[in-house]
């Protein structure tokens, strides 16, 4: 995560004004990594390097922001590779860069992935902790989704699902077979299917719908644990700013 020196200085709150810390650095007062610095453009990872101006080392905010996103069609959850960058693919960050400073953009993250054409409830935050718990297994967080399909599933594929299916997984280049945990479906009247998971394999819904015979035609993500997306009104693309704090109290309380 590179960032620009004024940026960094006028993001630490130490200076009173953008021309107050741009002058620091004309003035050969501030240092990166112990060398005086005055190119107010100078790009650099403030993770890894020190920041002092005169006497005093210059830290950013910590402060966490956290967002739920109602992720559109065609953008995947990752920074880009060059070749995703080349085949012209979006990545789900590019979405924020209007609403959050840059520095912030950089180190978002999403806790667990939707694939590029899964629509619905995202969690997008800058606190890794927070993402990690969220995705883990462990913590059992179970998730809905609004599955169409080229077919309705009939009873008799409701009942496989809730016994577990078998599905392919690749671990390590290897293929494996595993059982899925029992899953909750539940018909809605337009033929579609709202199916409750709580695990979260790779393309787990897809894999699931095509062992028993099944196209998914889309995949929306509704609920993450109390977490409901109708509830916040969001468009596609849409998103809204969280505390930890009512985060955490709505999404474990299911
Ligand atoms: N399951 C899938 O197959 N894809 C998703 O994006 C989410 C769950």
């Amino acid at each position: 995560m590179k960032l620009r020196l004024h940026q960094f200085l006028s993001q630490t709150g130490r200076f009173a004004s953008k021309r107050e810390a741009k002058e620091a650095v004309w003035a050969g007062e501030v240092t990166v990594n112990g060398s005086v610095v005055k190119d107010i453009a100078f790009q650099f990872n403030p993770n890894t390097k020190d920041v002092w101006y005169n006497e005093e080392q210059l830290k950013l905010p910590s402060s966490h922001r956290t967002f739920l996103l109602n992720k559109p069609m065609g953008v995947i959850c990752s920074r880009l590779n060059s070749q995703e960058a080349e085949l012209g693919k979006a990545s789900v960050f590019e979405l924020f860069n209007d609403r959050v400073p840059e520095i912030d953009v950089a180190r978002l993250m999403t806790a667990g992935r939707l694939d590029e054409d899964t629509t619905g409830l995202l969690i997008v935050t800058t606190d890794g902790e927070l993402a990690h718990r969220i995705a883990s297994p462990l913590h059992h967080v179970s998730k809905t989704y609004a599955v169409g399909t080229a077919q309705p599933l009939t009873a008799e594929d409701r009942q496989r699902l809730s016994e577990g299916v078998e599905i392919e997984l690749e671990t390590n280049g290897e293929l494996e077979l595993y059982t899925t945990q029992p899953a909750i479906s539940v018909g809605t009247e337009n033929g579609m299917t709202l199916l409750t998971i709580a695990e979260g394999k790779k393309r787990q819904v897809r894999r699931m719908m095509a062992a028993l015979g099944h196209e998914v035609t889309s995949l929306m993500r509704i609920r993450i644990g109390g977490l409901n997306l109708w509830s916040f009104d969001l468009n596609e693309g849409e998103m809204v700013e969280v505390t930890q704090m009512d985060l955490e109290a709505m999404l474990f309380r299911e």
